[in-house]
This record gives C-alpha cells, structure tokens and sequence, in this order.
C-alpha cells in the first residue's frame, strides 16, 4: 500500500511501526457552530483510510480531537451570557450528529483539549527544561522554533524565508519573544475566559500544543499517520512536529496525509468567509451518502469544487448502485441453489474487480478508481445476474458491491422500514399464537421483528416496542 507523504512529497510505501497495527491521528474541528461540508471532507476522508486499513487486517486506533477551547467559542458564549464549555458541548453533539449522518465511524477516542490540560502543562514542562522554550515576563510561553533544527520540514520553508515573508508571525507578542518565530504554548487569561493554573500564569494552551498532548497519550510518542486538510500542513503541523519531536527527541509521525480543499466557485470554502454550506444544510436536500460519494469521487489530494451539477451525478452515481443491490434483493427472494459451473466461471470474473479496486486504493488511496470499480461490479452483475441464477451466485455477487461499498463507507442496502401498522399487527398475531400455546409461531414472530431491527418487550401493561 503506497501514501503519499507531505513530510517526503512522494508516495511511499505503507510500514507499520507495530505490525498488524495502524496508530492514526486526525485534527479534528473546533466547535462553535455546526460543521460546514469542506469540515466534512477530512472527516469522510481519514474515515474510509481507516475503514480500508480495517479490510486488510489492520488494527486500527484512531484518535481525533475537538478543539473545544478557542477565541471563537468565547466569544459566542460571551454573545450568549453562558459559559464557554455550553457552546462547545452543543456542538460536540451537533457534530457526533452530523458524523453519523455521514456515516462516520466514531474515532475510538475522542479527546477535548479541556479534558487534556494536565498532560499540556508536563509537556510544555519538559520544552522548557529541554531548553527549547521560555516563559515571558507576562506568564505567555512560547515555543523557542530555532532551537529545533528541523523546523519547516513538512511544508518545505526554510526558516529564514519564514522570518521575511510570513509577516503574520510577528503580530502578537512580538516585543516580548526571543524571535519574531517563536510561538504560543500557553497564554494569559483575559477578563471573563475560562483558565487553569499553571507555573507560569492562569491562563490557556495554544492551539498547537493539543493535538502533541492528545497524540501522545492517547497514541505513544511515535504514530503511523498523521492528517488533516492542507490548510493545517503550516503552521499547525509544523508545530506539532516541532513541540512532540523535541519534547521526545524521537520522530513523530510517520506519514503527513492532508486532503485539499473543497471549494466553492474555486475559493476555499470556510466559516469566516462566509462562502460555506452546512452539513445540515445539504441534508435538507439530499441523503448525506450522496454527500459522501461525491466526496470520495475525487482524489483527497485533488481541490474539489461543490456544485449543483456535481451533486446531482453524485446522487445519479450512487442511485446506481443501490438500485442494483435492490434488484439482486428481489432476485434472492425466489432464487436457490448452489452455482452452476458457467456460474462459478463468472463470480471469478467478478472477483477481478474487487482487485481493481484494491488497487486503486492501494495506490495512495484513490477512491475515484476504487468507485470506477464498483460501477464495473455493479454494471457485470446487472447484466449477469438475472430470474434462473441460482442463490449462491446472486448472493456471492450482492456480497461483493455491499462489501467494497462499506469499505467506502457509502451505505447501499436500505433496510426497509416497517411501517407502524405493520408493526402492530404481527404483535397482535404473536399474542393470539401465545393464547394458542403456539410458542414456535410467537417466536418466529419475535425473530422476524428483531432482524428488522423493531425490539419487544412484554411488560406488565402488554407488549412494548421500539426501533434498535
Ligand atoms: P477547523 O474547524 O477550521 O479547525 O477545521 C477542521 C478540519 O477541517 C481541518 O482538518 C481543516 O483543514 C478542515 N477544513 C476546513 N475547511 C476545509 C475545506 N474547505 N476543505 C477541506 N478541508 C477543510
Ligand atoms: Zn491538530
């Protein structure tokens, strides 16, 4: 399996440090509105890297934070009289909604700056007795960057061009660092923020220092990967490397992945631009898992440009396969037995575009190829699979685009809901079986609910129910 690695501007080829193990990092959002759709791409993005890895056998631990400390959380939860970790739980939730709507994996950990002070306060510690950082006569400390010899080797900067074009870097504190390129890890209070203590003033962590701390507790000092969009790559990742690297004197992360923008009419899409969709927004029109596929129709590391027109392909593309598992649904229903010979020949042609798509996903993770695949699946099983296949092949086939599908994360078999009518009804049949003594009926009955995912419950007030 080859990444292409920011760090090497090449692709490389996948190592594990542990083998059979993926250690995976992804920055997650800071959260003080509901995610826009260019927050949405990492997420969708980092998410089927995962999911892919998990098909070939990896375990994989993957960790992504909330930034749940932030100027802009304070100031919404100044504009709405209440507490900053209000505004950011709010949204933790509307987030993890948004997620599952998208069909996104939670990460199996999901840290929140706030919750990760501690481990902060140590690392910056130990930057400190290393020598690679100081406190200013204020309290603020910074990050001593020419101490790091490395510094800009993610983005390719060298630091000397850094201290004449990047003027942004000399706005705040400039007259108390050591060097223009020193930056924040942690900061005073200002009147009405939230703070903690620490050794050198109340205050808060930079942005920076967070995802270090995360990483490395809930990680080790060493990880696999390391994403994020590209807008991150500098000064953000930068830093990371920069804070982790000389905190532990070992590498940190091992391949850098960053997807590239979505767009909009070509320009970033973004909250403080104002040229943002939410994805709230985009579910009023649409199932969120058009929403993926478009997504996944471009490479990660191709910008992407949201459009009407492009929605609508995305929702013909995506109809496309669903439809096709629909029709091999209704084909099972009368279909039966084993394959026949002429059968048996074609599910091995079949198996050829399952190596395609490993393919292209092995190939820096090129989920426009691995969807050309399915297509060429679902187009070979809408001509070869019809009444008369048997059961074993239909199946075999339907398996194939379900599985590589999920491996996309992309949702193609609608359950079908049972309507509540329905529902009652079988309940009442289910009770007249049970007055009858006909428990085997009354079980198939139960069974039959649960595998559409409705739950009984005999209670003292008669038979309740709910949806799983
Ligand atoms: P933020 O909440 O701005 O810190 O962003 C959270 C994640 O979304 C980061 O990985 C960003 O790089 C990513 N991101 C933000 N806007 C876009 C966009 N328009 N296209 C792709 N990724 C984005
Ligand atoms: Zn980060």
């Amino acid at each position: 399996m080859k990444i292409y690695n920011t760090l090497s501007k090449r692709k490389e080829e996948f190592i594990p440090l542990e083998e059979g193990k993926v250690k995976m990092y992804v920055c997650g959002p800071t959260v003080y509105n509901l995610i826009h759709i260019g927050n949405a791409r990492p997420m969708i993005v980092f998410d089927t890297v995962r999911r892919y890895m998990e098909h070939k056998g990896y375990e994989v631990n993957y960790v992504s934070n909330f930034t749940d400390v932030d100027d802009k959380i304070i100031k919404k939860a100044i504009e709405e009289g209440v507490d900053a970790s209000v505004i950011s739980e709010r949204y933790i939730a509307e987030c993890k909604k948004d997620m599952e709507a998208m069909n996104i994996k939670p990460a199996t950990t999901h840290p929140k700056a706030t919750e990760e002070i501690c481990g902060m306060l140590d690392m910056i510690g130990t930057l400190i007795e290393k020598g690679h950082a100081y406190a200013a006569p204020d309290g603020t400390v910074y990050f001593r960057t020419r101490s790091f010899k490395d510094y800009g080797k993610l983005s390719h900067k060298n630091l000397d061009d850094l201290q004449g074009g990047n003027r942004s870097l000399l706005v705040t504190g400039e007259d108390q660092k050591e060097d223009p390129l020193d930056f924040v890890l942690w900061k005073p209070k200002k009147e009405g923020e939230p703070y903690w203590e620490s050794p050198w003033c109340q205050g808060r962590p930079g942005w920076h220092i967070e995802c270090s701390v995360m990483s490395k507790k809930y990680l080790g000092e060493e990880i696999d990967i390391h994403g994020g969009g590209e807008d991150l790559v500098f000064p953000h990742h930068e830093n990371e490397i920069a804070q982790s690297e000389a905190a532990s004197g070992k590498p940190f992360a091992k391949y850098w992945m960053h997807n590239a923008f979505l767009n909009i009419d070509n320009k970033k899409m973004s909250k403080s631009a104002g040229n943002f969709f939410t994805v709230r927004d985009i579910s009023e029109k649409y199932d969120l898992q058009v929403l993926r596929f478009f997504m996944l129709s471009a490479h990660y590391r191709s910008p992407l440009n949201f459009s009407a027109e492009l929605m609508e392909a995305a929702q013909n593309g995506y109809d496309r396969i669903v439809t096709s598992v629909s029709n091999l649904n209704f084909l099972l229903q009368n279909a039966a037995g084993e394959m026949t010979e002429e059968e048996k020949k074609l599910a091995k042609e079949a198996e050829g575009f399952i190596a395609k798509f490993d393919e292209a996903m092995d190939d820096d993770f090129n989920t426009a190829d691995a969807i050309a695949a399915i297509f060429e699946l679902v187009k070979f099983a809408n001509t070869n699979a019809k009444e008369g296949s048997s059961k074993a092949f239909v199946q075999a086939l339907k398996d194939e685009i379900v599985t590589l599908s999920d491996i996309c994360g992309l949702i193609v078999e609608k359950k079908e809901e049972m309507l509540d009518d329905d529902i009652e009804a079988l309940i009442a049949e289910r009770q007249a079986a049970r007055k009858e003594k006909n428990f085997k009926r009354a079980d198939e009955i139960r069974d039959e609910l649960l595998a559409k995912g409705i739950i009984l419950e005999d209670t003292r007030e008669g038979v309740k129910w709910k949806r799983a």
